[in-house]
């Protein structure tokens, strides 16, 4: 216990002596430069203080940053345009699938109506044909010579009429089967149609969507170019990387000591890191590029 204190005003220390330290560096730079001053002429006094003040007033990183938040910018006006349009390419999709099964459908349909109908016209003919040999046999009835020939004559009408009976049967089965596909073929054909327009207006749609956002599109990513080209390789990969998981939203923005993407809590010696902007850091939990609020504000 005693050590873990010992180490912690160890550190403290440490600390304080740093800052002294750099206190102390600063004054000498400081005085550095009025020395200097008083020997060298006026332009090289004001080239001191614009470089004084490149080095320790604007920290190393700001212009990535600003840079990073431009992006971000421009990258959240992109996925607002893809999201617009979204959903349209998928339900496109899937309305087409749907007109492509019931137009299968409605065309077995139809072969089917069409097969049915042959079998009931052949059936009818073969019918009529028998109904003639019966009433030829009936005639015949009436010439017979013998009873024997009378009896065959009677049986063969009689064998006639159970086949015509049974064409007849099939014939109301088909028949029934024939209303049943007309209703069915109806019923598609009309939910086919509807499917076929809603298809159209959202292809309108997408076309018309498509247009208005071409030109806004290409601004957009010849203004994402001309940003990614000042930025160096590493920087690149890192904010394509970060961008391509949060799809637009790259960065956050430190508030009230939380990140403004996952609204975790950021430990306050990073968020004075963050403020500094001497380095580039990244969210512990959601992995976005952290941007302080002044940063921010001050772009
Ligand atoms: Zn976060």
């Amino acid at each position: 216990m005693t050590e873990t204190k010992n180490n912690e005003g160890n550190a403290f220390r440490n600390e304080s002596d740093i800052q002294e330290e750099n206190l102390n560096n600063n004054s000498d730079l400081s005085r550095d430069s009025e020395e200097k001053s008083g020997e060298e002429s006026e332009a090289s006094v004001f080239y001191t203080f614009e470089a004084a003040e490149d080095e320790s007033e604007i920290p190393k990183k700001t212009a990535v940053l600003m840079n990073f938040l431009e992006l971000r910018e421009i990258d959240e006006e992109l996925a607002d345009i893809e999201d617009e349009k979204g959903d349209l390419p998928s339900e496109i999709r899937t309305i087409k699938s749907k007109v492509e099964r019931l137009s299968e459908s409605l065309s077995a349909e139809k072969e089917r109506f069409t097969n049915l109908t042959d079998e009931k016209n052949s059936l009818e003919d073969e019918n009529s044909s028998y109904e003639d040999k019966i009433n030829k046999y009936d005639e015949q009835k009436f010439n017979v010579r013998s009873n024997t020939e009378y009896d065959e004559i009677t049986k063969a009408i009689e064998s006639l009429f159970v086949v015509v009976e049974k064409n007849e049967k099939k014939i109301k089965e088909i028949n029934k089967e024939l209303e049943g596909l007309n209703l069915d073929s109806h019923n598609r054909e009309t939910e086919l149609s509807e499917l076929k327009e809603e298809l159209n207006e959202k292809e309108k749609q997408l076309n018309e969507l498509n247009e208005q956002f071409l030109q806004e599109e290409s601004a957009l990513i010849e203004k994402r170019n001309n940003l990614i080209s000042k930025l160096a390789p590493e920087y690149v990969t890192m904010y394509e990387k970060i961008n391509g998981s949060y799809n637009g939203e790259a960065t956050a923005i430190v508030r009230n000591g939380n990140c403004s993407g996952c609204y975790n809590s950021i430990p306050p010696q990073r968020v004075i890191e963050i403020k500094t902007a001497e380095n580039i850091y990244t969210c512990q939990s959601c992995g976005r590029i952290l941007i302080s609020e002044e940063l921010q504000s001050n772009g």
